[in-house]
């Protein structure tokens, strides 16, 4: 069936609509492609057509490629896939040629078409591109519409012209969030700073079109680098001021990646060596580039991990089969501290009833009121109408009555981090919940199957267990207890779905999934100041490896009583098991010392009044003499990096973890595991098992017993498979 339809009008301009059967949302694939190139012929070559609107029949134009189809590309490129993957790119970039030049003369560029792109919400990615390629873009004023080039934050580059066009038109600076950050704008945003042309009411959209291309003479239709004596806006590289440009870029690309996104510096060679060649050969060096991102394993990885993999979870992969609707519709939360008032905040956000309750009626409002101060700073930031914090605000009650619960269908409980008052409140709470009700908590570390003991109902009991700041952290961490049951499952991962975060779905364990990881990756730091490595070399190599934080810093962040709190707790449950003795040591100095975090202004930084970290505590270098000889910054970065991964990779020999795809995108969206490999198993698999396993051995060795190869690594290993080779389901095997 047709995904894109041509009609001629009686006032000889052309429309041709971009209209996917059977999707909400229109993406680019290779059929698509070949369709709108055949309809671009069709209309160049009918005299009788004046002009020519693209156009959607869908609310958005078109959310980008189908990523699916990218990632086939290179399995299906043939025996060469280089080659393969530069024509199949040459060739849409010829389309986007076409269309830019319209059928004018090479020499006059004289007698073209008007081409105009007419947008009536989203743009993005190759949506975006097809449009910077017409002679015109108007947008509807949709307040819901974003444009822009996201491929970026995939791993990719805009390889479809925009790399090339966008600094083009804008010049480098303008250009940098957009193609370099991926900032997706509203259409009044993109016309200010020039890459679209204007913005109508909706319902004037095709009338806009219509009317520009009546009035459009010749010299509308050549691009500025089609005509002569054309300058790269704000200097290209051998110009003065373009020169420190360029040289400005490359190190804000270096400070914010590290160098570990292979995309990022493909985009930034991209734009310098193309703006130094005329036009078509700048397209040509742009599909070289895009060539060898996509060529990269790791960019497989990302595409997998971050949209591919993510995508499927939040649409229900794992969700028990045959168990009906479970939306939820009137949700009860007790406990309105930090993490109730979040909870609370993102379900009114979605359109939930909300019924929040504390112990006193001052800490419910408080609860309440920290959800007002977010929509105030939406409101500031002019994301949020006053309308629509009052509607908000509106679903959510906060009371310390439980009769409020009455009618629920789903509570989340986040009171105190103890068990006896943890089973006080649901008993309180089934008191006056309808029988059907599921009863989930929000606990980091108790055990779901202990804490459904206090419950009537057991397999109505789940965890689901959000990251803070809980309106930031995109993550949902789903526990099942011994006793849960497949609808309890069902309610999370619909609930989930409807405040449009990430689940995934693991089996209870001490820690679960995420922290459990996190804590090896919090100590490992920890240890090594301890036995004299310069804190310095501990933050950058972290870093460098791809984390979004050092772990001196997440501990700072998440607060050094927490992890004072952790360890005893641990070393009471573990006792001779216990394996962060050494890190304690520091930890507990630190604590001693009220040096509690950056909540005290204080920790393993130094921190200024208005609470901003300045520089590393120079206690540490004084309490724990660097050695005069550091290790190398290989090791630093593959201690940090193996603690974590080894850890997932006994959460999945435990059964924890069910489905190596959650213990990628859980990791990455849960505590940023360098989101370049596409999370531990996709980074493990980059590795190679059986270079892996050599790498622990000799960690091991050196560092210690906790860097031994899990069993399940060394069968991997042993046999040349790797983590996607068994373990993904059907086709992702490939990818
Ligand atoms: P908090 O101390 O900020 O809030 C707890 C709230 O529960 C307080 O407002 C308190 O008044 C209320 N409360 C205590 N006893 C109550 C009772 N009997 N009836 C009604 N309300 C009562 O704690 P928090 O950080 O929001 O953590 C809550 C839960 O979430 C804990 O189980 C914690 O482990 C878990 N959690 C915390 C984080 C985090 O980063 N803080 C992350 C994930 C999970």
């Amino acid at each position: 069936m047709a995904e894109f339809h041509y009609e001629k009008g009686d006032d000889g301009i052309a429309i041709i609509t971009w209209d996917m059967p059977g999707k909400s949302m229109n993406v680019m694939t290779f059929d698509g492609l070949r369709e709108l190139d055949q309809h671009v012929d069709t209309a160049l070559a009918d005299d009788s057509v004046r002009g020519v609107i693209i156009t959607s029949g869908k609310k958005d134009f078109a959310g980008g490629m189908d990523l699916n189809a990218l990632a086939r590309m290179r399995d299906e490129a043939g025996e060469n896939p280089a080659e393969g993957i530069f024509n199949g790119i040459m060739d849409i970039h010829r389309l986007l040629r076409k269309i830019e030049l319209a059928g004018m003369d090479p020499k006059t560029k004289k007698g073209g078409k008007p081409i105009v792109a007419a947008l009536p919400g989203t743009a993005a990615g190759i949506g975006f591109e097809l449009p910077l390629a017409c002679h015109r873009i108007i947008a509807a004023d949709n307040p819901k519409a974003k444009l822009g080039l996201p491929e970026i934050l995939v791993g990719l580059f805009p390889g479809a012209g925009g790399a090339t066009r966008v600094p083009r038109k804008i010049g480098l600076m303008a250009a940098a969030p957009i193609i370099m950050e991926g900032r997706m704008q509203p259409p009044a945003k993109m016309k200010g700073i020039g890459l679209i042309d204007d913005v109508v009411p909706a319902d004037k959209l095709i009338d806009a079109a219509k009317e520009w291309i009546n009035g459009a003479k010749d010299a509308d239709l050549v691009k500025p680098w089609d005509q002569k004596g054309y300058k790269f806006p704000g200097g290209a590289p051998y110009h003065p001021a373009g020169f420190q440009m360029f040289v400005g870029a490359a190190v804000m690309i270096h400070g914010k990646t590290q160098g570990v996104y292979p995309a990022a510096r493909a985009l930034l060679a991209a734009i310098y060596e193309g703006a130094i060649v005329p036009f078509d050969t700048a397209l040509k060096v742009e599909a070289r580039w895009f060539t060898k991102v996509l060529l990269t394993p790791s960019t497989s990885s990302m595409i997998r991990s971050l949209f591919l993999n993510k995508q499927a979870l939040e649409k229900g992969a794992v969700r028990p089969k045959g168990v009906d609707d479970q939306r939820v519709q009137k949700l009860g939360v007790l406990g309105a501290g930090m993490m109730g008032a979040g909870i609370a905040y993102v379900a009114a956000l979605a359109g939930i009833d909300v019924t929040l309750i504390d112990a006193t009626q001052e800490a419910a409002d408080r609860g309440k009121a920290h959800a007002e101060g977010i929509l105030d700073g939406g409101i500031k930031r002019k994301k949020v109408t006053p309308e629509k914090k009052e509607q908000v605000l509106a679903r959510i009650n906060a009371t310390t009555d439980y009769a409020a619960l009455e009618g629920a269908d789903l509570i989340i409980e986040a009171v105190f981090e103890d068990p006896a008052v943890k089973a006080e409140v649901t008993k309180k709470a089934e008191a006056v919940i309808p029988e059907s009700c599921i009863y989930a908590s929000n606990t980091s570390t108790l055990p779901i199957t202990e804490l459904a003991k206090a419950s009537a109902r057991p397999d109505q009991f789940i965890g689901i267990h959000f990251f803070s700041p809980v309106h930031k952290m995109n993550l949902v961490e789903i526990i099942k207890g011994k006793e849960t049951g497949d609808r309890a499952v069902a309610k999370a991962l619909d609930f989930v779905r409807q405040i449009r975060k990430t689940p995934i779905v693991v089996n209870d364990a001490r820690f679960f999934y995420a922290n459990r990881c996190i804590i090896p990756y919090i100590n490992e730091g920890v240890r090594m100041i301890r036995e004299g490595v310069e804190p310095a070399l501990i933050e950058h190599a972290a870093q460098q490896f791809g984390m979004p934080v050092g772990p001196l810093q997440l501990t700072d962040e998440t607060s050094i009583d927490l992890g004072v709190k952790i360890a005893k707790a641990t070393k009471a449950a573990m006792g001779d098991a216990y394996p962060a003795a050494d890190a304690d040591e520091v930890l507990f100095k630190l604590f001693d010392e009220g040096r509690l975090g950056r909540k005290a202004n204080a920790g393993f930084y130094e921190y200024d009044d208005k609470g901003k970290r300045t520089r590393l505590w120079p206690g540490l270098r004084e309490n724990w003499p660097p050695l005069t000889e550091q290790p190398p910054v290989e090791d630093v970065k593959l201690r940090l990096a193996l603690v974590q991964a080894l850890e997932a990779v006994r959460a999945l020999e435990e059964n924890v973890l069910m489905d190596i795809r959650e213990g990628d995108v859980g990791a990455i969206l849960g505590w940023g595991f360098a989101p370049w490999s596409g999370g531990p198993f996709s980074w493990l698999d980059l590795l190679g098992a059986e270079q892996a396993v050599a790498t622990c051995e000799r960690l091991a060795e050196t560092y210690g017993e906790r860097f031994n190869p899990p069993a399940l690594l060394r069968d991997l290993a042993e046999k040349g498979e790797s983590f996607y080779g068994r373990f993904a389901p059907g086709e992702e095997k490939a990818a």
